[in-house]
């Protein structure tokens, strides 16, 4: 058995939270960073390590609990935006390993949070990679 991320702590009630929402196989609550107001974590109750390992089933209602969550920060928070994320593995941000979907409200200039994405396509060949996609998919 995987030793306890500290999700699961917080899924068996070890660590407390903010909840938001719960139902049998996902959890919402408040991120402790809170790098926008109303910043919320998804996750599945039981453990996966990130998205790309989580079952589609599971991973499905995450998603619709996100989704829920971004509506709600747009209608009470007055969010102007949302960013919803999942980063997959250290390299691509990933600090604590159980799968989880970060909702982030967005309110315009001045919040202290960026996304910036560079234009690297300048030497790709697109057609070549377009199409080792789609022969893998
Ligand atoms: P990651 O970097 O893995 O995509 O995101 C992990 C997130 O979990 C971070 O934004 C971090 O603030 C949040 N986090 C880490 N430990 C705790 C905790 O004990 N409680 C809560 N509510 N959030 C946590």
């Amino acid at each position: 058995m995987h030793e306890k991320d500290v999700f699961c702590k917080i899924v068996d009630g070890e660590i407390p939270c903010y909840k938001l929402y719960e139902d049998d196989d996902v959890l919402a609550f408040l991120d402790i960073s809170q790098v926008t107001k109303g910043h919320a974590l998804v996750i599945p109750k039981k453990h996966y390590d990130n998205f790309l390992s989580t079952p589609q089933e599971v991973m499905h209602k995450v998603m619709d609990v996100a989704q829920r969550i971004g509506q709600v920060s747009i209608k009470l928070l007055g969010a102007k935006g949302v960013n919803i994320l999942s980063n997959c593995y250290k390299e691509a941000g990933q600090s604590v390993m159980h799968f989880h979907v970060h909702v982030i409200p967005r309110y315009g200039e001045g919040e202290g949070f960026e996304i910036s994405m560079k234009d690297n396509s300048k030497g790709l060949n697109l057609p070549a990679l377009a199409e080792q996609f789609k022969n893998n998919l």
